[in-house]
């Protein structure tokens, strides 16, 4: 029987990305292959945060938690991709569209999900890392990106920025995603401005900057976290 860590199944309002504003049953899994500094649900990185449920028991939640005006379930985490083969049996038994948030590492894993309807994939930073970066991080998120795009899923990227991230650092990422992506298909970034806003009080003109560099090479919206100015989770 398919089990998998889960942190909390809950319904609330989207705050983050292209379908931000959306209502949405989030599926938070617990456990992540990365370890990046400024992650916000530090308490789903660890496999050992959640308790282990079954497709049944997911399924079920969320057929209680359904709403009228429900968007999607948003499989989240941790990196839900550790679970491919569960999420895939619970989209199997839902009627409702799928959105999976994910940092995108995993192509092999991504590759085992058919029928998602939208994704929103983390491009990282080096920055974002104290010291474990690596090219690897980049490929695997490219490899990622074009496996949705020959499948025809919706996908746009997310970039989190911090008030110090390097500019010709993130042209360079940009131009390597340009070059590398399907060229037939439009790509989104969601520029995200990592949270307290506070942060960003003397530093807003690096935003305008930021979106400038990515818009010379894609379709680019700077879009802050929703849910913590609304104080919902
Ligand atoms: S990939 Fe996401 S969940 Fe994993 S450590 Fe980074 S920010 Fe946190």
């Amino acid at each position: 029987m398919l089990e998998a860590p889960i942190v909390e199944i809950f319904s609330s309002i989207q705050g983050e990305g292209l379908l931000v504003g959306r209502r949405q049953i989030f599926v938070r899994f617990a456990g992540c292959n990365l370890d990046c500094n400024y992650c916000d649900t530090a308490i789903s990185k660890s496999s050992e945060s959640g308790t282990l449920k079954t497709v049944d028991y997911v399924v079920c939640k969320i057929n209680e938690l359904k709403t009228d005006d429900l968007h999607s379930v948003s499989f989240t985490g941790g990196e839900p991709l550790l679970y491919a083969d569960f999420i895939n049996e619970v989209i199997s038994q839902i009627e409702i569209p799928s959105f999976l948030e994910t940092n995108g590492t995993l192509p092999d894993e991504i590759n085992k999900l058919d029928n998602l309807d939208y994704v929103s994939l983390d491009i990282k930073l080096e920055e974002h890392f104290n010291n474990n970066y690596s090219k690897k991080i980049l490929l695997n998120e490219i490899k990622s990106v074009n496996i949705l795009m020959d499948k025809s899923i919706k996908v746009y990227c997310k970039l989190v920025v911090l008030p110090d991230s390097n500019l010709s650092r993130i042209e360079n990422l940009v131009k390597t995603l340009k070059n590398d992506i399907n060229k037939n298909q439009d790509l989104s970034v969601v520029i995200q401005p990592v949270s307290p806003i506070e942060l960003w009080k003397d530093d807003k003109k690096i935003l305008f900057e930021i979106s400038e560099i990515i818009g010379k090479y894609m379709d680019v919206l700077t879009i802050p976290q929703l849910h913590k100015f609304m104080n919902i989770e």
